[in-house]
């Protein structure tokens, strides 16, 4: 077979690759024009077990007759310069993504108005400035939250995959008005268990692979997370809960299950109030007590307002 190369081989390489038709290209002709040939094939076929396949379309080569003819075009020495041809910067695609969901996302905080999540852990001067500076995450922080998030998704959409609960409620807001305050909840899922006809509240965390063997160690759900769920259960009236760890780099899952405590809910309303008075008096919260200052290691991104207001 004889054919003489088009001036711009790049579309009849991939046209027989990709359709599969036999080329008619001869390999010689293909060796002579040699480096200049090499990123058209290179590019469009992606790699060498692609290149490797398409030589096998020429007639009477052997596997040793194919890596010697990719040897001779330089396959080897040249794949920097073809690898960067392939580079694409996703950072920069990410960014857009986050900026994009920045720009969407319209909470404003409002007095009176307060989430179980950011009141469960213990420092308040915290809760006040994610009411009076809100700030957006951190960008190095963004993706470790949206691998949370499509972890919730993608366990909130199995629990319906599982005959043995019902899924009565996913990822829907509910509001528990007590006095001056409104606790704005967002649940992960509400499900009965049919044998038990028993109705409970699901609370998925992603954690860690540390922090989840810590659960696992010392068997019991962190307090914050057991105060959160204790708004849930009283703003569903609701006496049981199931808190689900995830382990975010295994998959490992550990369940417990949680009873409503009217004490621990106290807890929480309790701090809600005090938030409260100190907003609308303007007056900042103390620092956190020192046995809770494992909050100011990771936990709270307003470090730097905090040291400037000093301790008050
Ligand atoms: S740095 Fe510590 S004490 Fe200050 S607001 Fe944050 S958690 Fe509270």
């Amino acid at each position: 077979m004889k054919f003489t190369l088009p001036k711009d081989p790049r579309p009849r390489i991939l046209g027989s690759s990709v359709t599969g038709h036999e080329p008619e290209v001869r390999l010689d002709e293909v060796l002579a024009a040699g480096m200049d040939l090499l990123p058209a094939i290179v590019v469009n076929l992606l790699d060498f077990a692609a290149i490797h396949e398409f030589l096998h379309h020429f007639e009477g080569l052997n596997d040793r007759q194919i890596d010697r003819a990719i040897r001779q075009l330089g396959f080897r020495w040249e794949v920097e310069p073809i690898i960067d041809l392939l580079v694409w910067d996703f950072e920069k695609t990410l960014d857009q993504i986050f900026e994009a969901e920045d720009a969407e996302d319209r909470w404003q905080p409002t007095l009176g108005e307060y989430h179980p999540s950011a009141l469960c852990l213990p420092c308040l001067r915290s809760a006040y400035f994610k009411h009076a500076k809100p700030k957006k995450a951190p960008r190095e922080k963004k993706p470790i939250f949206k691998i949370g998030d499509l972890i919730h998704d993608w366990a909130e959409q199995g629990l319906s995959l599982d005959g043995t609960i019902d899924v009565l409620e996913v990822e829907k807001a509910h509001t528990l008005s007590i006095r001056n305050i409104d606790w704005h909840c967002r649940i992960d899922a509400l499900i009965r268990i049919k044998e038990e006809n028993l109705i409970a509240v699901v609370d998925f965390k992603t954690t860690s692979p540390g922090a989840f063997h810590r659960r696992l160690k010392e068997n019991v759900p962190q307090e914050h997370h057991l105060l959160q769920l204790m708004v849930y259960l009283r703003a569903l009236d609701v006496g049981t809960g199931f808190i689900v760890y995830i382990n975010k780099s295994s998959g490992e899952t550990k369940t417990f299950k949680v009873y409503y405590d009217p004490l621990m809910y106290r807890v929480m309303a309790d701090r809600a109030e005090a938030l409260h008075h100190y907003l609308v008096s303007e007056k900042l919260p103390p620092r956190v007590e020192s046995r809770d200052a494992w909050q100011c290691d990771g936990y709270c991104d307003h470090v730097e307002e905090c040291k400037e207001a000093g301790k008050q």
